[in-house]
Protein backbone atom coordinates (compact mmCIF):
# COMPACT_ATOMS: atom_id res chain seq x y z
CA UNK A 1 0.00 0.00 0.00
CA UNK A 2 1.17 3.53 -0.96
CA UNK A 3 1.31 5.91 1.51
CA UNK A 4 -0.91 8.94 -0.34
CA UNK A 5 -4.41 7.49 -1.68
CA UNK A 6 -4.89 7.71 -5.06
CA UNK A 7 -7.77 10.57 -5.81
CA UNK A 8 -11.74 8.80 -6.69
CA UNK A 9 -11.19 9.03 -10.34
CA UNK A 10 -7.79 7.59 -10.67
CA UNK A 11 -8.89 4.55 -8.75
CA UNK A 12 -12.44 4.35 -10.73
CA UNK A 13 -9.93 4.41 -13.92
CA UNK A 14 -8.24 1.07 -12.62
CA UNK A 15 -10.86 -0.46 -11.72
CA UNK A 16 -12.50 -0.06 -15.03
CA UNK A 17 -9.50 -1.40 -16.57
CA UNK A 18 -9.36 -4.33 -14.14
CA UNK A 19 -13.05 -4.92 -14.98
CA UNK A 20 -12.33 -5.58 -18.79
CA UNK A 21 -9.79 -8.39 -17.69
CA UNK A 22 -13.38 -10.34 -16.52
CA UNK A 23 -15.12 -12.49 -18.34
CA UNK A 24 -18.63 -10.66 -19.51
CA UNK A 25 -21.43 -13.13 -18.83
CA UNK A 26 -22.46 -13.27 -22.63
CA UNK A 27 -21.02 -15.75 -23.75
CA UNK A 28 -20.45 -17.95 -20.07
CA UNK A 29 -22.31 -21.21 -20.62
CA UNK A 30 -20.55 -22.99 -17.92
CA UNK A 31 -21.42 -21.11 -15.34
CA UNK A 32 -24.73 -21.76 -12.24
CA UNK A 33 -24.38 -17.82 -11.16
CA UNK A 34 -25.64 -15.34 -13.26
CA UNK A 35 -26.24 -11.32 -12.97
CA UNK A 36 -28.05 -11.02 -9.65
CA UNK A 37 -31.45 -9.20 -10.46
CA UNK A 38 -31.27 -5.40 -10.06
CA UNK A 39 -33.53 -5.48 -7.28
CA UNK A 40 -31.28 -7.59 -5.11
CA UNK A 41 -28.03 -5.35 -6.10
CA UNK A 42 -30.07 -2.37 -4.41
CA UNK A 43 -31.06 -4.53 -1.73
CA UNK A 44 -27.74 -5.51 -0.76
CA UNK A 45 -26.18 -2.10 -1.46
CA UNK A 46 -29.05 -0.82 0.86
CA UNK A 47 -27.84 -3.32 4.06
CA UNK A 48 -24.27 -3.70 2.72
CA UNK A 49 -22.86 -2.83 5.97
CA UNK A 50 -25.42 -5.13 8.12
CA UNK A 51 -23.46 -8.34 9.78
CA UNK A 52 -25.56 -11.48 10.48
CA UNK A 53 -22.60 -12.42 12.86
CA UNK A 54 -23.83 -10.12 15.50
CA UNK A 55 -27.34 -10.16 14.61
CA UNK A 56 -28.59 -8.53 17.99
CA UNK A 57 -27.29 -4.85 16.49
CA UNK A 58 -28.95 -5.37 12.64
CA UNK A 59 -32.83 -6.69 14.22
CA UNK A 60 -34.02 -5.66 11.18
CA UNK A 61 -31.98 -7.44 8.77
CA UNK A 62 -32.36 -11.03 11.23
CA UNK A 63 -36.03 -10.49 11.02
CA UNK A 64 -35.46 -10.63 6.92
CA UNK A 65 -33.19 -13.71 7.45
CA UNK A 66 -36.43 -15.51 9.25
CA UNK A 67 -38.48 -14.58 6.52
CA UNK A 68 -36.29 -15.80 3.95
CA UNK A 69 -36.18 -19.03 5.56
CA UNK A 70 -39.97 -19.14 6.33
CA UNK A 71 -40.59 -18.47 2.61
CA UNK A 72 -38.14 -21.36 1.38
CA UNK A 73 -39.26 -23.83 4.24
CA UNK A 74 -43.10 -22.94 2.37
CA UNK A 75 -41.76 -23.27 -1.02
CA UNK A 76 -39.71 -27.23 0.11
CA UNK A 77 -43.20 -27.71 2.27
CA UNK A 78 -42.05 -27.83 5.50
CA UNK A 79 -43.50 -27.08 8.24
CA UNK A 80 -41.02 -26.01 11.89
CA UNK A 81 -38.48 -25.61 9.82
CA UNK A 82 -35.15 -24.12 11.08
CA UNK A 83 -32.30 -22.49 9.34
CA UNK A 84 -30.04 -20.61 8.26
CA UNK A 85 -28.34 -18.36 5.23
CA UNK A 86 -24.58 -19.72 4.55
CA UNK A 87 -22.12 -18.51 1.70
CA UNK A 88 -23.54 -20.93 -0.52
CA UNK A 89 -23.78 -24.93 -0.88
CA UNK A 90 -20.63 -25.81 -0.22
CA UNK A 91 -20.89 -23.93 3.53
CA UNK A 92 -24.27 -25.57 3.47
CA UNK A 93 -23.39 -28.97 2.62
CA UNK A 94 -20.48 -28.71 5.23
CA UNK A 95 -23.49 -28.18 7.83
CA UNK A 96 -25.62 -30.79 7.23
CA UNK A 97 -22.59 -32.98 7.01
CA UNK A 98 -21.53 -31.45 10.23
CA UNK A 99 -24.75 -31.93 12.05
CA UNK A 100 -25.29 -35.31 10.70
CA UNK A 101 -21.33 -36.05 12.42
CA UNK A 102 -22.43 -34.33 15.77
CA UNK A 103 -25.43 -36.33 15.83
CA UNK A 104 -24.06 -39.74 16.13
CA UNK A 105 -21.31 -41.76 18.15
CA UNK A 106 -19.30 -43.61 15.53
CA UNK A 107 -15.94 -42.82 15.84
CA UNK A 108 -15.52 -43.65 12.00
CA UNK A 109 -18.42 -41.88 10.61
CA UNK A 110 -18.95 -42.54 7.06
CA UNK A 111 -21.64 -40.02 4.38
CA UNK A 112 -23.24 -42.15 1.12
CA UNK A 113 -23.60 -39.77 -1.51
CA UNK A 114 -24.08 -40.26 -5.37
CA UNK A 115 -20.82 -40.12 -7.60
CA UNK A 116 -22.31 -36.87 -9.07
CA UNK A 117 -22.36 -35.00 -5.88
CA UNK A 118 -20.42 -31.88 -6.11
CA UNK A 119 -16.98 -31.14 -4.95
CA UNK A 120 -17.29 -29.86 -2.10
CA UNK A 121 -18.31 -33.25 -0.16
CA UNK A 122 -14.47 -33.95 -1.02
CA UNK A 123 -13.66 -30.93 1.04
CA UNK A 124 -16.16 -32.17 3.74
CA UNK A 125 -14.32 -35.53 4.13
CA UNK A 126 -11.12 -33.70 4.49
CA UNK A 127 -11.98 -31.01 6.62
CA UNK A 128 -14.59 -33.02 8.65
CA UNK A 129 -12.85 -36.22 8.57
CA UNK A 130 -15.71 -38.59 7.49
CA UNK A 131 -15.78 -40.84 4.96
CA UNK A 132 -17.52 -39.71 1.82
CA UNK A 133 -18.48 -43.50 0.28
CA UNK A 134 -19.90 -42.98 -3.61
CA UNK A 135 -22.49 -44.93 -5.28
CA UNK A 136 -22.61 -45.38 -8.47
CA UNK A 137 -24.84 -43.74 -11.18
CA UNK A 138 -27.49 -45.54 -13.56
CA UNK A 139 -27.93 -45.31 -17.02
CA UNK A 140 -29.99 -41.88 -16.72
CA UNK A 141 -27.42 -40.40 -14.33
CA UNK A 142 -29.30 -40.72 -11.65
CA UNK A 143 -28.00 -42.84 -8.31
CA UNK A 144 -28.17 -46.40 -8.42
CA UNK A 145 -30.23 -47.62 -5.73
CA UNK A 146 -29.05 -50.58 -5.02
CA UNK A 147 -25.41 -49.32 -5.17
CA UNK A 148 -25.86 -46.57 -2.87
CA UNK A 149 -28.07 -49.35 -0.71
CA UNK A 150 -25.08 -51.62 -0.52
CA UNK A 151 -22.79 -48.72 1.08
CA UNK A 152 -24.63 -48.32 4.25
CA UNK A 153 -23.66 -49.84 7.29
CA UNK A 154 -23.28 -49.75 11.27
CA UNK A 155 -20.76 -46.31 11.16
CA UNK A 156 -22.97 -44.56 8.18
CA UNK A 157 -24.24 -41.60 9.70
CA UNK A 158 -25.90 -39.82 7.30
CA UNK A 159 -27.13 -40.08 3.38
CA UNK A 160 -27.33 -37.45 0.68
CA UNK A 161 -29.29 -36.59 -2.22
CA UNK A 162 -28.56 -34.33 -5.43
CA UNK A 163 -31.86 -32.79 -6.61
CA UNK A 164 -30.04 -31.17 -9.95
CA UNK A 165 -26.82 -32.53 -10.26
CA UNK A 166 -23.73 -29.85 -11.11
CA UNK A 167 -22.85 -31.99 -14.20
CA UNK A 168 -26.20 -32.80 -15.50
CA UNK A 169 -28.89 -31.27 -14.27
CA UNK A 170 -30.01 -34.58 -13.05
CA UNK A 171 -32.40 -34.78 -10.09
CA UNK A 172 -31.93 -38.11 -7.99
CA UNK A 173 -34.24 -40.85 -6.52
CA UNK A 174 -35.05 -38.78 -3.35
CA UNK A 175 -38.30 -40.56 -2.84
CA UNK A 176 -35.93 -43.88 -2.86
CA UNK A 177 -33.15 -42.50 -0.45
CA UNK A 178 -36.28 -41.36 1.73
CA UNK A 179 -37.14 -44.58 1.85
CA UNK A 180 -33.95 -45.75 3.06
CA UNK A 181 -33.51 -42.89 5.06
CA UNK A 182 -36.77 -43.79 7.60
CA UNK A 183 -35.63 -47.85 7.26
CA UNK A 184 -32.13 -47.18 9.04
CA UNK A 185 -33.08 -43.90 11.11
CA UNK A 186 -30.90 -41.69 9.36
CA UNK A 187 -30.69 -38.15 8.23
CA UNK A 188 -30.88 -37.25 4.77
CA UNK A 189 -29.38 -34.01 3.41
CA UNK A 190 -31.06 -32.56 0.25
CA UNK A 191 -28.03 -30.83 -1.66
CA UNK A 192 -30.59 -28.61 -4.29
CA UNK A 193 -28.04 -25.87 -4.19
CA UNK A 194 -28.86 -25.35 -7.70
CA UNK A 195 -32.48 -27.08 -8.42
CA UNK A 196 -33.93 -26.01 -5.47
CA UNK A 197 -34.89 -22.52 -7.32
CA UNK A 198 -35.13 -24.41 -10.49
CA UNK A 199 -37.48 -27.51 -9.46
CA UNK A 200 -40.52 -26.03 -7.76
CA UNK A 201 -40.91 -23.87 -11.02
CA UNK A 202 -40.56 -26.67 -13.57
CA UNK A 203 -44.42 -27.50 -15.31
CA UNK A 204 -43.32 -31.34 -13.88
CA UNK A 205 -43.77 -32.19 -10.78
CA UNK A 206 -40.31 -34.09 -8.86
CA UNK A 207 -40.72 -34.68 -5.42
CA UNK A 208 -37.60 -33.62 -3.07
CA UNK A 209 -38.18 -31.79 -0.58
CA UNK A 210 -39.60 -32.03 3.19
CA UNK A 211 -42.69 -33.76 1.49
CA UNK A 212 -40.66 -36.51 1.82
CA UNK A 213 -40.50 -38.07 5.22
CA UNK A 214 -37.13 -38.62 5.12
CA UNK A 215 -35.52 -35.70 4.11
CA UNK A 216 -33.74 -33.81 6.94
CA UNK A 217 -32.13 -31.24 5.20
CA UNK A 218 -32.18 -29.03 2.40
CA UNK A 219 -29.32 -26.35 0.58
CA UNK A 220 -30.48 -24.01 -2.02
CA UNK A 221 -28.95 -21.32 -3.36
CA UNK A 222 -30.49 -17.52 -3.92
CA UNK A 223 -27.23 -16.65 -5.71
CA UNK A 224 -27.25 -19.31 -8.31
CA UNK A 225 -31.13 -19.47 -10.41
CA UNK A 226 -32.54 -17.40 -7.41
CA UNK A 227 -30.86 -14.08 -8.82
CA UNK A 228 -30.08 -12.99 -5.60
CA UNK A 229 -26.05 -11.84 -4.96
CA UNK A 230 -22.98 -13.23 -3.81
CA UNK A 231 -22.61 -14.90 -1.62
CA UNK A 232 -26.23 -16.10 -0.57
CA UNK A 233 -26.93 -19.85 0.50
CA UNK A 234 -29.84 -21.17 2.65
CA UNK A 235 -29.70 -24.28 4.69
CA UNK A 236 -32.91 -25.81 6.42
CA UNK A 237 -33.21 -28.48 8.71
CA UNK A 238 -36.61 -30.10 9.41
CA UNK A 239 -36.49 -29.28 12.86
CA UNK A 240 -34.65 -27.42 15.61
CA UNK A 241 -32.89 -30.46 16.91
CA UNK A 242 -30.45 -30.66 13.74
CA UNK A 243 -29.17 -27.17 14.14
CA UNK A 244 -28.83 -27.09 17.80
CA UNK A 245 -26.12 -29.57 17.47
CA UNK A 246 -24.12 -27.00 15.68
CA UNK A 247 -24.55 -24.40 18.35
CA UNK A 248 -21.60 -22.50 19.78
CA UNK A 249 -21.63 -20.05 22.39
CA UNK A 250 -20.31 -16.09 21.22
CA UNK A 251 -20.03 -14.63 24.81
CA UNK A 252 -19.18 -11.08 23.55
CA UNK A 253 -21.25 -10.42 20.91
CA UNK A 254 -24.98 -9.04 21.12
CA UNK A 255 -26.70 -12.80 20.86
CA UNK A 256 -25.42 -15.52 23.22
CA UNK A 257 -25.16 -18.52 20.42
CA UNK A 258 -24.43 -19.03 17.10
CA UNK A 259 -25.07 -21.94 14.70
CA UNK A 260 -23.34 -20.82 11.52
CA UNK A 261 -19.96 -21.90 10.36
CA UNK A 262 -18.86 -18.02 9.66
CA UNK A 263 -18.61 -15.75 12.17
CA UNK A 264 -19.45 -12.71 9.72
CA UNK A 265 -22.15 -12.78 7.69
CA UNK A 266 -23.43 -10.81 5.22
CA UNK A 267 -26.54 -9.37 5.72
CA UNK A 268 -26.47 -7.75 2.16
CA UNK A 269 -26.63 -10.21 0.83
CA UNK A 270 -29.84 -11.30 3.53
CA UNK A 271 -31.46 -8.28 1.82
CA UNK A 272 -30.76 -8.79 -1.60
CA UNK A 273 -32.65 -12.35 -1.16
CA UNK A 274 -35.73 -10.84 0.64
CA UNK A 275 -35.94 -8.80 -2.00
CA UNK A 276 -36.03 -10.61 -4.70
CA UNK A 277 -37.46 -13.52 -3.74
CA UNK A 278 -40.69 -11.12 -2.59
CA UNK A 279 -40.40 -8.96 -5.63
CA UNK A 280 -40.39 -11.68 -8.34
CA UNK A 281 -43.21 -14.07 -6.17
CA UNK A 282 -43.09 -17.79 -7.48
CA UNK A 283 -44.64 -16.55 -10.77
CA UNK A 284 -41.79 -14.20 -11.17
CA UNK A 285 -39.30 -17.26 -11.06
CA UNK A 286 -41.81 -19.68 -13.32
CA UNK A 287 -40.65 -16.67 -15.69
CA UNK A 288 -37.05 -17.01 -14.88
CA UNK A 289 -37.53 -21.17 -15.38
CA UNK A 290 -39.53 -20.76 -18.62
CA UNK A 291 -37.36 -18.68 -20.27
CA UNK A 292 -34.16 -21.10 -19.41
CA UNK A 293 -35.97 -24.00 -19.97
CA UNK A 294 -36.53 -22.87 -23.87
CA UNK A 295 -33.28 -22.02 -24.01
CA UNK A 296 -32.45 -25.13 -23.21
CA UNK A 297 -34.85 -27.09 -25.82
CA UNK A 298 -33.84 -24.83 -28.66
CA UNK A 299 -29.97 -25.93 -27.19
CA UNK A 300 -31.29 -29.51 -27.43
CA UNK A 301 -33.14 -28.93 -31.26
CA UNK A 302 -30.12 -27.01 -32.64
CA UNK A 303 -27.53 -29.95 -31.46
CA UNK A 304 -29.56 -32.71 -33.05
CA UNK A 305 -29.80 -30.47 -36.27
CA UNK A 306 -26.03 -30.39 -36.56
CA UNK A 307 -25.80 -34.23 -35.39
CA UNK A 308 -25.55 -33.62 -31.99
CA UNK A 309 -26.57 -35.98 -28.77
CA UNK A 310 -27.48 -34.60 -25.57
CA UNK A 311 -26.18 -37.52 -22.91
CA UNK A 312 -29.48 -37.38 -21.80
CA UNK A 313 -32.99 -35.70 -22.06
CA UNK A 314 -32.15 -32.54 -19.94
CA UNK A 315 -34.75 -32.26 -16.66
CA UNK A 316 -33.24 -28.84 -16.14
CA UNK A 317 -31.29 -25.92 -17.87
CA UNK A 318 -28.68 -28.04 -17.95
CA UNK A 319 -26.77 -30.30 -20.88
CA UNK A 320 -24.46 -32.47 -21.36
CA UNK A 321 -23.48 -32.97 -25.12
CA UNK A 322 -21.95 -36.08 -26.23
CA UNK A 323 -19.02 -35.15 -28.72
CA UNK A 324 -15.89 -36.95 -29.02
CA UNK A 325 -13.01 -34.35 -28.36
CA UNK A 326 -15.13 -32.75 -26.23
CA UNK A 327 -11.94 -31.26 -24.40
CA UNK A 328 -10.38 -30.04 -27.95
CA UNK A 329 -14.09 -28.60 -29.16
CA UNK A 330 -13.89 -26.38 -25.56
CA UNK A 331 -10.46 -25.06 -25.93
CA UNK A 332 -11.19 -24.39 -29.88
CA UNK A 333 -14.95 -22.65 -28.67
CA UNK A 334 -13.09 -20.97 -26.36
CA UNK A 335 -9.85 -19.62 -27.85
CA UNK A 336 -11.36 -19.14 -31.28
CA UNK A 337 -14.92 -18.48 -30.71
CA UNK A 338 -14.95 -16.91 -27.06
CA UNK A 339 -17.10 -18.81 -25.23
CA UNK A 340 -16.92 -20.29 -21.92
CA UNK A 341 -18.26 -23.80 -21.72
CA UNK A 342 -17.24 -26.70 -19.30
CA UNK A 343 -16.55 -30.82 -19.82
CA UNK A 344 -18.30 -33.30 -17.50
CA UNK A 345 -16.01 -35.73 -15.68
CA UNK A 346 -17.48 -39.33 -16.73
CA UNK A 347 -18.06 -39.70 -20.00
CA UNK A 348 -16.29 -36.11 -21.30
CA UNK A 349 -19.16 -34.50 -23.01
CA UNK A 350 -19.66 -30.45 -23.18
CA UNK A 351 -21.79 -29.34 -20.45
CA UNK A 352 -23.85 -26.17 -21.09
CA UNK A 353 -26.02 -24.18 -18.20
CA UNK A 354 -28.80 -22.14 -19.81
CA UNK A 355 -28.46 -19.35 -17.54
CA UNK A 356 -30.89 -16.30 -17.70
CA UNK A 357 -27.95 -13.89 -18.80
CA UNK A 358 -28.00 -15.91 -22.01
CA UNK A 359 -30.03 -14.54 -24.73
CA UNK A 360 -31.81 -15.84 -27.77
CA UNK A 361 -29.79 -14.82 -30.26
CA UNK A 362 -26.15 -15.56 -28.25
CA UNK A 363 -27.58 -19.14 -28.26
CA UNK A 364 -28.25 -19.19 -31.94
CA UNK A 365 -24.13 -17.61 -32.35
CA UNK A 366 -23.46 -20.51 -30.42
CA UNK A 367 -24.56 -23.11 -31.90
CA UNK A 368 -23.07 -21.37 -35.20
CA UNK A 369 -19.76 -21.86 -33.25
CA UNK A 370 -20.23 -25.03 -32.14
CA UNK A 371 -21.00 -26.48 -35.37
CA UNK A 372 -17.55 -25.19 -37.15
CA UNK A 373 -15.65 -26.19 -33.54
CA UNK A 374 -16.46 -30.11 -34.15
CA UNK A 375 -15.42 -29.44 -37.62
CA UNK A 376 -12.31 -27.65 -37.33
N1 LIG B 1 -23.94 -28.27 -4.74
C1 LIG B 1 -24.28 -28.23 -6.04
C2 LIG B 1 -25.30 -29.20 -6.56
C3 LIG B 1 -23.71 -27.28 -6.89
O1 LIG B 1 -24.04 -27.27 -8.19
C4 LIG B 1 -22.75 -26.38 -6.35
C5 LIG B 1 -22.10 -25.39 -7.20
O2 LIG B 1 -22.28 -25.32 -8.38
C6 LIG B 1 -22.44 -26.46 -4.97
C7 LIG B 1 -23.05 -27.43 -4.20
C8 LIG B 1 -21.44 -25.52 -4.36
O3 LIG B 1 -21.96 -24.22 -4.28
P1 LIG B 1 -21.02 -22.98 -3.94
O4 LIG B 1 -20.05 -22.88 -5.08
O5 LIG B 1 -21.98 -21.84 -3.88
O6 LIG B 1 -20.35 -23.25 -2.65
Amino acid sequence: MKNSGLTESQLFDILKEIKKKDTNYSRVLSAMCTHPHRIAVEAHMMFIESNMGDSGLFPGTNEMEHCVIDMLSDLMHGQGVHGHMTTGGTESNIQALRSMRNFSESSRPNVVVPESAHFSFDKIADVLRIEIRKASMDQEFKVDIESFESLIDENTVGLVGVAGSTEFGQIDPIEDISGLAVENSLPLHVDAAFGGFVIPFLKKDYSFDFSLDGVTSIALDPHKMGLGTIPAGVLLFRGEEYLSNLQTDTPYLTTQTQHSLTGTRSGGAVAATYAVMNYLGKDGYIEVVDYCMDLTEKLVEGSYRIGIEPLIEPVMNVVALRIPDADLVRKILREKYGWMVSITRDPRCLRLVMMPHLTIANLELFLQDLEKAVKD
